[in-house]
């Protein structure tokens, strides 16, 4: 079946993981015993692996794949971006993803690396991406669309943003995977202003595990602009470490850092109830290619039995 399929019947549950740059990282995710076959135990319906802008680690995401679509039970899912991509490239790789017996995708304009201020290839934004796809490859790829509840950082207006993913739905994509969104007020009038603007897609919400402080301030920040709400601003302010090179070192540090992410997880899983009674298609996890972390928070949010 297919993933918006799923999606169609009951809540779906998935995860995300990203190319490791190592041969030793691959090791670990992709090898005998390592994180992806542990991950297959808590039965996602698919796997998602990310691709690097300018078509860095692209190897390494197809192999990633390759693992995924091997357990026969997972179905593997890959993001595209047009960053650096000519129409024939981007036909010969799908290509090679279709040989592969990856026929899920996510379709995206991509991250512009820094000091970028167009893609570099010949499609400029993923609406285009998805009539390439369609007219190129016709239904051969079911495909999935970013979907960003608080606007792209980079958009007009959330206005124009929301029109944008409608013209993604009118070119032919199959449902949405959102932009992580702490702010649950804001989701809800994001829901219900794209389906007053005919946008019937099913919507897969993406969560980020809240692990670090400063990783969770460098997404929503420097990455994509979300906002922090009050209840994460008071978690990150209890049990953050202040970088200040002349400061002493902090004889707490290693006890901060451990009560952040027990703080954090327990306020993924309450996100992870509201996102549930939204009436969304499935809980997209990034699982930021670790086990231990990720497989509690599934089996303490009950999303395993979805
Ligand atoms: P678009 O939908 O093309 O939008 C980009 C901007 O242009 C927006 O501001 C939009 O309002 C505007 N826009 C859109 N269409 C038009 C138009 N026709 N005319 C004028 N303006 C327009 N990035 C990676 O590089 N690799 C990944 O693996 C990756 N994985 C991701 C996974 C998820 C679930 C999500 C949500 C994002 C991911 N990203 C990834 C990030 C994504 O590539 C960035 O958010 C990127 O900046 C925008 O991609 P998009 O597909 O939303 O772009």
């Amino acid at each position: 079946m297919k993933a918006h399929e799923i999606m169609e019947k009951r809540m779906a549950f998935s995860f995300e993981v990203f190319p490791p740059k190592t041969d030793e990282g691959m090791t670990k995710l992709a090898g005998k015993g390592g994180v992806l076959e542990k991950l297959y135990k808590l039965k996602p319906d698919y796997i998602s692996c990310t691709y690097g802008a300018g078509g860095g680690n692209v190897g390494k995401n197809l192999e990633v794949l390759d693992a995924v679509k091997a357990s026969g039970s997972v179905i593997p899912i890959t993001h595209f971006t047009c960053i650096g991509n000519t129409h024939e490239g981007i036909k010969q790789q799908l290509q090679t993803y279709l040989e592969h017996g990856i026929d899920h995708m996510l379709a995206l304009r991509g991250d512009l690396p820094f000091g970028w201020t167009g893609t570099g290839g010949d499609l400029h934004y993923a609406t285009e991406l998805v009539k390439f796809v369609r007219d190129t490859f016709g239904d051969k790829f079911t495909i999935a669309v970013a979907g960003s509840p608080e606007g792209h950082i980079a958009c007009r207006s959330l206005e124009a943003d929301i029109s944008f993913l409608k013209q993604k739905q009118d070119e032919g994509a199959n449902f949405i995977m959102t932009q992580l969104c702490w702010d649950m007020d804001q989701f809800r009038r994001w829901v219900d202003a794209i389906r007053k603007a005919g946008v019937t897609l099913p919507i897969d919400v993406g969560i980020m595990p809240v692990l670090d402080a400063a990783a969770t301030i460098n997404m929503a920040l420097s990455r994509n602009g979300c906002v922090i709400p009050r209840a994460l601003a008071e978690i990150i302010s209890r049990y953050w470490i202040f970088p200040n090179p002349f400061a002493p070192a902090d004889d707490a540090a290693d006890t901060k850092k451990a009560a952040f992410k027990e703080a954090g997880i327990e306020y993924t899983i309450r996100l992870i109830d509201e996102y549930r009674v939204c009436g969304i298609a499935g809980i997209h996890l990034y699982a930021l290619n670790k086990y231990d972390d990720v497989a509690r928070i599934v089996l303490e949010s009950g999303i395993k039995d979805l």
